[in-house]
């Protein structure tokens, strides 16, 4: 479904992505592990449309959003893309209800239709009954499960988390990692995950791919990754004893 090929990005002359090639198949859950400044968040971005990669070809399904050869460019609002930062800042002067609505309206969808679909969207995140408080007024969980509920609320064929779970303390982190994964395998929505938490891509991941310095390493199932590590940087960064 997701498709990148010879993906490069270079910010003035220093070269953030190099050749970076991989598939997300339909309903896959796909992470991108990686150490800090390794360029996870710039791949997403440029498959988010929020960056332009300077060599390259992105497509979804049949679509192609980025081909810097044939000079196609589609624009990030264009996209149909659910995306949650690692801040996923919700506006805290709107109730949840009003959150959910600007995406919406920005999509000129009708009054009617965009009540169904934020209740719906609440509903997969299970705070259908928030819907009139401020952000202030939830837990940081309940928040980040709001922001990713606004992420779905207009049916998007992708999702795309950068660190969606960073800002919650350790045992709240946990929970929202079965939770999470729950949601996405109810939803079969195809789903590129970014973390630099080995335990986190090995325990939500279909597969995983290990980037470091601007290069994919190695993309497998968290079982091939943790049990036949390309490299011993893959073997010393996933914690496999080898
Ligand atoms: P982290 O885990 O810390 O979020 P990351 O893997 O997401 O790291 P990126 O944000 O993709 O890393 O950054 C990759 C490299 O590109 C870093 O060296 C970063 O400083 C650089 N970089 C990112 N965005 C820009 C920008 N807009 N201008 C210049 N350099 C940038
Ligand atoms: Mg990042």
């Amino acid at each position: 479904e997701i498709h990148v090929s010879h993906m490069a990005k270079t910010f003035g002359d220093v070269k953030v992505l190099n050749d970076i090639d991989f598939d997300v198949q339909d309903g896959e859950f796909f992470t991108l592990l990686g150490p800090s400044g390794c360029g996870k968040s710039t791949t997403l971005n440029c498959i988010a449309g929020l960056e332009d990669p300077t060599e390259g070809v992105i497509s979804i399904g049949e679509r192609t959003l980025v081909d810097r050869a044939q000079r196609v460019y589609v624009p990030t609002e264009e996209r149909n893309l659910g995306m949650v930062f690692q801040s996923y800042a919700l506006w805290p002067h709107m109730t949840i209800r009003k959150n959910l609505a600007f995406p919406l309206n920005i999509r000129r969808t009708a009054r009617a239709d965009r009540d169904v679909r934020i209740r719906e969207a609440l509903e997969k995140v299970g705070l259908a009954h928030l819907q009139d408080r401020y952000p202030h007024q939830l837990s940081g969980g309940q928040q980040q499960r709001v922001a990713l509920a606004r992420a779905l609320v207009y049916s998007p064929s992708v999702l795309l988390l950068d660190e969606p779970l960073s800002n919650l303390d350790a045992k709240l982190r946990e929970q929202a990692r079965a939770w999470l994964k729950r949601l996405q395998a109810d939803l079969g929505i195809t789903t590129l995950y970014v973390t630099h938490d080995q335990d986190e891509a090995l325990t939500l991941s279909d597969r995983i791919a290990v980037m470091f310095d601007g290069v994919m390493t190695q993309v497998g199932t968290p079982h091939e990754i943790y049990e036949h590590p390309a490299t011993a940087a893959v073997a010393a960064f996933v914690g496999s004893c080898n």
